[in-house]
C-alpha cells in the first residue's frame, strides 16, 4: 500500500518526442478571438487551431470499419493500434505520452540553458544535476568504484566478500541506520514513514508498515516457476559478478537470496485484501511494540530512522498496518541466517545504485528490463537525465514548467468546467434512490466542502519560497551518486521533521508537483487536484466546441470528483478522515452496487497475454470512470444547452454532437501496449487497460448506447449494467 492516500487518474509511460512549446497568452487571446470569428464565418464548421488539430487526431486514430456497438474503443482508436510505433524505448504510447513528451522536451530546453543570475537558485542546482547526469564520460570513468566505497562503509557483500565477510559484524538494525544515513531506501524490511493519521487527518503518526516488493510482487509469489523471478536472479547475479563476485558463488548466494524475498511474500497482504481502512488503523505506543515485537529496540530504532532533528518517546502512538506482518517479518529475521539477510539488504541497496553508475553497471538491468518489458532499447540519455529532475525535483521543476510553458487563463476556464460537473455529482447525491436522508444529507456536506486545486500554487513563482525548500541541497558536479543520495535524503528528513507539526492540508508543497500530466484526489484532504501539465490539448483547449472538452478534460475531472465516493473514498468523511458516515442499510445498497462493478471488470480478460482483470484492486477506479463520464456527460449537456447550436469538426460532420462527446471521451484513451510488458503493468496498476477503461463505463451507459443506437443486447448496450453513482 501507499502511505499516502492519493489516487491518480492514470499512469502513463514517460516521454521523448519533440514538439513546438505551449502557445503563449497572446497567440492564445487570438485563437480565441479566431475560433469566434472563423466559426461565424464558416457558418457550421470550426476552424480554429484546437478544433482543426482535434479533427486531425480523431479521424486518424479511428478504424470506421469497426462498428461502434460492437467495440467503441476500437472503433475510436483501431486506426491509432494499426499504425501507431511504440518507440523502442518504450512499452507502450499513447495520446498521453505523447503530452508527456511535449512537457518533458520542454524541460529539457530550459534544463539546458546556461545558469541564470535571476529566478530561484534552485533552477541553477537543476541544471548542475542535469549536467552531472548527462557526462556520461565521467560516470564510466568512475565504474562501478563509488558504489564499492559505500559497500566497505555498509560492512562489505558476503556474495563478493565470500570467506572475508564476518557475520559477526553484520546486524540488519545498524544495516538499516547506515542505509539511513546515506540517502538510501532503509525500508528493507519494515515500512517506516510519517503521514496523515487516518482519523485525524489533521495530525501526523508514524506507520510502520509491511514493506512493498513491487513491481515485483506477485511474479515473486509465484516463485521460480515464474520467468521473470528468474531474470530477477539472472540481474542480481551480474550485477554481483561486475562488483567482483565469483559466478559460482553469486549464482548459489542470491538464489538464496530471492527466496528469502518469495517468503516474505508468504505474509505481505496483497493490495486487494487493503481497501478496509479501519482494519489498518492499528494505534500501538512504543511501549506495546516492545511488547509485541520485542527483538528490535523500537525507541532507539525509531529515534535513529527519523532523527536526528525530531525524536519521540515511549509514549508515542504509531500506526501499525500490519500486525500480523511484524510478528511474521520478525521471526523470519530471527531464523535467517545473517549472510543471507545481508545479501539481500545490500543488493538491494547496490540495485537501486546502478542507474546512478557506468554504462556497464546499467547493462543488467537493461537485460532484465527486456525479459519483462520487450523494451531492448536504451533510453535517450537526455530524456532519461530530464525525468530524473522532474522526479527529484518536483516542486522546482513545477515552478519552472509554469513561469516558462503554462497559459494562466487555463486556470480560470479549468474552474468553471469543474464547478459544473461538481454540480452534476450533487445532482446524482441529491437523486439517487438507494440513499437515506442522512447519510445522503452527509454526502452533500462532504461534497460541497470538496477542496478544487487547479493549474499551481501561487509560490511557485516566489523564488524565496522555492528555494528555501531546497536549502542546504548539496549536488556535487561529477558526482552523480552522491548527488541522488543527498536529494533523497533531504526528502526523507523533511518528511520526518513534519512528524509532530500540524498538516496544513492546502500546503503549496502538497499541491505544487504540477509538472505532470495527471490528475488526483487526495482523500485525506478532501481535494482534487488539476495540475497545470493536464490543462492542455487535447484535454482542453478554449477554442473548442463543448463536446471536445467534456469528452476530454470533463471526464478527467469527473473521475476524480467521484473518487470522493469510491469505495475508499466513501470511507473518509468531509474532513478527510477514516470515519463512518454512512447509515447501515445505505451501505449494503452501496456494497451491492459495487459488487456489480467488481464482477462485471472480473469478467474482463486482456486476450493478447489472457490476463483477467483484478475487479476489487481496480474498483475504486472503475467506479471513478463510470461516475466521471456520467456526470460529464451531463454538464456538456448544460453546455451545448446554453450555446444553442454547436460547430462541427471538419470531417467528422456526420456524427451528431452528442456522438462526438463520446468519441472525443475514447480518443484521449487511444493506448498501444507492448504485449510483454502488459502483465507487469496491469499486475502493478489499479487502473485497468485502456480498452477496458472506454468499453466498461460505455456498456453501463444508456446515454451511449441511445446515442449511437446500440441494440439492446448488443456488445457495447448488454441488458445487464453496473452502476454505483
Ligand atoms: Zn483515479
Amino acid at each position: 500500500m501507499n502511505l499516502r492516500r492519493m489516487r491518480a487518474f492514470g499512469k502513463f509511460s514517460p516521454a521523448d518526442k519533440l514538439t513546438t512549446i505551449m502557445p503563449c497568452k497572446v497567440l492564445f487571446v487570438l485563437n480565441l478571438f479566431l475560433f469566434l470569428l472563423q466559426c461565424v464565418r464558416a457558418d457550421i464548421l470550426c476552424q480554429t487551431l484546437g478544433c482543426l488539430k482535434s479533427a486531425e487526431d480523431i479521424k486518424a486514430n479511428m478504424d470506421p470499419g469497426v462498428q461502434p456497438c460492437d467495440n467503441f474503443y476500437k472503433f475510436a482508436c483501431g486506426n491509432f493500434l494499426k499504425t501507431s510505433v511504440i518507440p523502442p524505448d518504450r512499452a507502450s504510447v499513447s495520446t498521453f505520452s505523447k503530452i508527456e513528451d511535449r512537457l518533458s522536451s520542454q524541460i529539457k530546453t530550459v534544463l539546458e540553458e546556461p545558469q541564470s543570475a535571476s529566478g530561484p537558485h534552485i533552477f541553477n542546482l537543476m541544471k548542475k544535476f542535469y549536467a552531472t547526469c548527462m557526462d556520461e564520460d565521467t560516470l564510466d570513468k568512475l565504474g562501478v568504484q563509488p558504489m564499492k566505497v559505500i559497500i566497505e562503509q555498509l560492512g562489505g557483500l558476503p556474495v563478493v566478500d565470500g570467506d572475508r565477510w564476518d557475520s559477526s559484524r553484520f546486524s540488519w538494525i545498524n544495516t538499516t541506520y547506515k542505509l539511513r544515513d546515506l540517502g538510501f531506501n532503509h525500508n528493507l524490511l519494515i515500512n517506516i514513514g510519517a503521514g496523515p493519521d487516518f482519523k485525524n487527518s489533521t495530525r501526523r503518526r508514524l506507520l510502520i508498515d509491511q514493506v512493498d516488493l513491487k513491481p515485483l510482487e506477485d511474479f515473486l509469489r509465484e516463485g521460480w516457476r515464474n520467468k521473470n523471478v528468474r531474470a530477477y536472479h539472472s540481474y542480481m547475479v551480474k550485477t554481483a559478478v561486475l562488483f567482483g563476485a565469483p559466478v559460482s558463488r553469486a549464482f548459489r548466494e542470491l538464489k538464496d537470496s530471492i527466496d528469502f524475498e518469495i517468503t516474505m511474500t508468504k505474509f505481505i497482504v496483497p493490495d486487494q485484501e487493503l481497501r478496509n481502512l479501519s482494519y489498518l488503523y492499528n494505534l500501538m505506543s512504543v511501549h506495546t511494540l516492545n511488547k509485541y515485537y520485542p527483538s528490535i529496540p523500537w525507541l532507539e530504532f525509531l529515534n535513529r530512522i527519523i532523527g536526528p532533528k525530531i525524536s519521540i518517546d515511549s509514549e508515542e502512538l504509531v500506526m501499525v498496518t500490519q500486525p500480523k506482518y511484524m510478528s511474521s517479518i520478525e521471526r523470519l529475521v530471527q531464523i535467517t541466517p545473517k549472510r543471507i539477510l545481508a545479501n539481500y539488504m545490500l543488493m538491494q541497496t547496490v540495485l537501486s545504485s546502478s542507474a546512478y553508475l557506468c554504462k556497464s553497471a546499467r547493462r543488467p538491468y537493461h537485460d532484465f528490463k527486456y525479459v519483462l518489458t520487450g523494451v531492448n532499447s536504451t533510453r535517450i540519455r537526455s530524456q532519461r537525465c530530464v525525468d530524473e529532475v522532474a522526479e527529484k525535483f518536483s516542486l522546482a521543476v513545477g515552478s519552472l514548467y509554469v513561469r516558462h510553458f503554462f497559459d494562466r487563463t487555463s486556470k480560470e476556464n479549468a474552474l468553471e468546467l469543474v464547478n459544473n460537473l461538481r454540480q452534476e455529482m450533487d445532482y446524482i447525491l441529491q437523486n439517487v434512490s438507494w440513499m437515506d436522508p442522512q447519510t445522503k444529507k452527509n454526502a452533500l456536506e462532504k461534497s460541497k466542502v470538496l477542496k478544487v486545486h487547479i493549474g499551481y500554487p501561487d509560490e511557485l513563482l516566489d523564488d524565496d519560497k522555492i528555494d528555501l525548500h531546497y536549502k542546504d541541497l548539496r549536488i556535487v558536479p561529477g558526482d552523480l551518486l552522491t548527488s541522488v543520495l543527498n536529494l533523497y535524503k533531504k526528502s526523507v528528513d523533511y518528511a520526518y521533521t513534519q512528524l509532530h507539526e500540524p498538516i496544513n492540508k492546502t500546503s503549496w508543497k502538497e499541491f505544487g508537483s504540477v509538472a505532470t500530466v495527471n490528475a488526483f484526489n487526495h482523500i485525506d484532504k478532501n481535494a482534487i487536484e488539476f495540475p497545470a501539465g493536464i490543462l492542455q490539448e487535447p484535454y482542453f483547449a478554449a477554442d473548442r466546441p463543448c463536446f471536445l472538452n467534456y469528452g476530454a478534460i470533463g471526464t478527467v475531472i469527473g473521475h476524480e470528483i467521484t473518487h470522493t465516493f469510491d469505495d475508499e473514498g466513501s470511507q473518509y468523511d468531509k474532513f478527510g478522515n477514516v470515519m463512518n458516515w454512512w447509515d447501515d442499510e445505505s451501505k449494503m445498497r452501496y456494497n451491492e452496487k459495487a459488487s456489480c462493478i467488481i464482477k462485471q471488470y472480473s469478467n474482463y480478460v486482456i486476450e493478447d497475454i489472457g490476463f483477467r482483470i483484478n475487479g476489487i484492486t481496480t474498483q475504486g477506479e472503475n467506479i471513478a470512470d463510470n461516475g466521471g463520464v456520467k456526470e460529464s456527460y451531463r454538464a456538456y449537456l448544460e453546455c451545448a444547452k446554453q450555446k444553442n447550436a454547436e460547430y462541427k469538426l471538419p470531417g467528422l460532420e456526420n456524427f451528431s454532437d452528442k456522438q462526438m462527446f463520446w468519441i472525443s471521451f475514447a480518443n484521449v484513451w487511444c493506448t498501444k501496449y507492448r504485449k510483454e510488458a502488459m502483465e507487469l503493468l496491469f499486475k502493478n496498476d489499479d487502473h485497468p487497460p485502456a480498452e477496458i477503461r472506454v468499453n466498461g463505463p460505455l456498456s453501463n451507459s444508456y446515454d451511449f448506447a441511445r446515442d449511437f443506437q446500440c441494440y439492446s443486447g448488443s456488445k457495447m448496450n448488454p441488458k445487464h449494467k453496473c452502476e454505483v453513482w
